[in-house]
């Protein structure tokens, strides 16, 4: 390339909008790969089912550290078969964070649960256990904390609570792939742990996808059942299930990438660190707090900043695209207005709504991009 080119593309890139999220160089660089494993997949004519399915949860369960994975049609389905397999009947309570994406609640009322939300903590955005206890009631049946934005809740108070109170814990870790609480992979501290492949997840398939990991053999026999029509062999029901099978074509690709979420959570842990460096010296702007149990694989990257509507506006302007994670409360949805809940019932959730805001986050972001965005940022505190 010339000098003028390489100017030329140097200058483009320094005023070129920033996503807040671009799929598209991941896949450039793994698009041989891909097609390949398409074309695989077309003479086979293997589409549900398989080896493709079998390998990519045997390589998941193994990359997670958990005796099982199994694969669903995505995270929702995921963790709506998880309840049905621990039990849950009509009217049961199942407690989980007031911030959270509706994924996690909407299954638990697709599996005739009842939802109850708590409050989360001020610094982690994560599930509060101090205020677990003051929400079970006698038909309280489990707690499912998630692993918001990409770090773990706390998890050991969280499993005491459920201990004493016989109940049963499954982790949302839809945006937690790699991230560890103690120095354990999310995904193994809970007997279930949910995972998303939603495109645009730290592990994304090119379409929908999911997956459970699980420690106990039994539930994995029924989880497969489930997610097949209730079936052990070919039209024999045992129950009535559901079609929620992971696509073969989905594990071929995620099998390709799998092996990359190592280097591609590596690149967001850099982009935050530069962000973390970069917004140091922006006072207004309260960074994502680092909580000493985890390992954060930073799925997002969220900020909490005054006068957020119009940062954002400004950011845009300057072709900086953000996210909002999220901007409404669960228990303020329309969607959950039978709940009856009002505003200022759950106070931390409700103040961090106006403020949060996710900043540009995938591996692909170079330091100038991050040095762009805090540039805009710090001119519009000025
Ligand atoms: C993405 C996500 C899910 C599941 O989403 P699907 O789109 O159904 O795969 C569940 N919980 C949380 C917290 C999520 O972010």
């Amino acid at each position: 390339m010339s000098t003028s080119t390489l100017r030329a593309r140097e200058k483009s890139a320094s005023t070129a909008p920033i996503p807040f999220l671009d799929l598209v160089q991941q896949h450039v660089e793994l698009e041989e790969e891909l097609v390949q494993a398409f074309r695989r997949a077309l003479r086979s004519a293997h589409f549900v089912g398989g080896s493709e399915v079998e390998a990519f949860e045997n390589e998941f369960a193994q990359y997670i550290g958990a005796p099982h994975a199994v694969g669903m049609s995505n995270g929702t389905d995921a963790l709506r078969l998880a309840y049905i397999t621990l039990g849950l009947r009509p009217g049961d309570e199942v407690i989980t964070a007031a911030n959270t994406f509706i994924a996690t609640t909407e299954s638990i009322s697709q599996a005739r649960g009842t939802v109850r939300f708590v409050d989360v903590s001020p610094d982690t955005h994560t599930i509060d256990p101090s205020r677990i206890e003051a929400a079970i009631t006698p038909r309280t049946k489990g707690i499912v904390p998630v692993h918001l934005y990409g770090q773990a809740a706390d998890m050991d108070p969280i499993l005491e609570i459920a201990r004493c109170k016989g109940l049963w814990v499954i982790e949302d870790a839809c945006q937690a792939h790699g991230g560890t609480y103690k120095g354990k992979k999310l995904g193994t501290i809970a007997p279930m742990a949910a995972f998303s492949f939603y495109p645009g997840k730290n592990l994304g398939a090119c379409g929908d996808a999911g997956a459970l990991t699980c420690t106990d053999a039994s539930h994995v026999a029924v989880l497969k059942q489930l997610r097949e029509h209730g079936q052990t062999e070919k039209y024999y029901h045992v129950i009535e299930g559901f079609t929620a099978r992971l696509d073969a074509i989905q594990a071929a690709f995620l099998r390709i990438k799998l092996r990359r979420l190592d280097a591609w959570i590596d690149g967001r842990r850099q982009v935050a660190a530069w962000y973390g460096e970069a917004l140091s010296e922006i006072p207004e702007v309260q960074r994502p707090a680092k909580a000493p149990w985890a390992k954060h694989v930073y799925h997002l990257y969220v900020i909490h900043a005054p006068r957020r509507n119009e940062l954002r506006a400004h950011l845009q302007s300057r072709g900086i695209s953000t996210g909002l994670h999220y901007p409404l409360p669960l228990h303020l949805q329309p969607a959950y207005a039978a709940y009856g809940h009002q505003r200022g019932s759950f106070p931390v959730t409700e103040a961090s709504a106006k403020r949060l805001l996710s900043l540009p986050m995938y591996p692909e972001l170079t330091q100038t991009d991050v040095g762009r965005v805090a540039d805009a940022i710090r001119s519009f505190y000025r």
